[in-house]
């Protein structure tokens, strides 16, 4: 038997404007909760889990950025080695959207060209303050080659599904 507790480890990291729901994402999915008020800091750079995919133990460790969301003050080190990214934004919030394209120009800059990116529209609880439309996201995420889904942190909808996907994307790539 190995002395490993898994078959494959992969790193993924969070990025996208401050307030799009990263923090809620990652502990929604690790934790099983959404943590109640403001400030749903970490105080870790990491979280780990664990899942079965088609019989085979996929280490996930996944890191949130703790409030440096602002370009350019996450460096080389954070996307350094990443396996995935989830570039977050929130539904509701056109300005997150907007800002999208300078969160591509930092990856193209700082993480290694065979990392797999999926955009995430998180807050689709939120429905009836929606500011960005589905079909515009999708588009746009089609033109980077990024994989798209929409969350919701707080009602627990595909936060599953969005680790699970890029679990089994990063097992086809490996
Ligand atoms: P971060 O800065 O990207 O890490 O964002 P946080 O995870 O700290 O969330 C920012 C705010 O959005 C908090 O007030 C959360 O409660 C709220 N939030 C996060 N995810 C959701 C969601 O899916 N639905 C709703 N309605 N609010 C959310
Ligand atoms: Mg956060």
């Amino acid at each position: 038997m190995s002395t490993e507790d898994y078959d494959y480890l992969f790193k993924i990291v969070l990025i996208g404007n401050a307030g799009v729901g990263k923090t809620c994402l990652v502990r929604r999915f690790t934790q099983g909760l959404f943590p109640p008020g403001q400030g749903a800091t970490i105080g870790v750079d990491f979280m780990i889990k664990t899942v079965e995919i088609k019989g085979e133990k996929v280490k996930l460790q996944i890191w949130d950025t703790a409030g440096q969301e602002r370009f350019r003050s996450i460096t080389q080190s954070y996307y350094r080695s990443a396996n995935a990214l989830i570039l977050t934004y929130d539904i509701t919030c056109e300005d997150s959207f907007c800002c999208l394209p300078e969160w591509l120009r930092e990856i193209e800059q700082y993480a290694n060209n065979q990392v797999v990116t999926i955009l995430v529209g998180n807050k689709i609880d939120l429905a009836d303050k929606r500011e960005v439309v589905r079909q515009r996201a999708e588009e746009f995420a089609d033109t980077q080659s990024m994989l798209y889904l929409e969350t919701s942190a707080k009602e627990s909808d595909n936060v599953e599904k969005l680790f699970l996907d890029l679990a089994c994307e990063l097992i086809r790539e490996a």
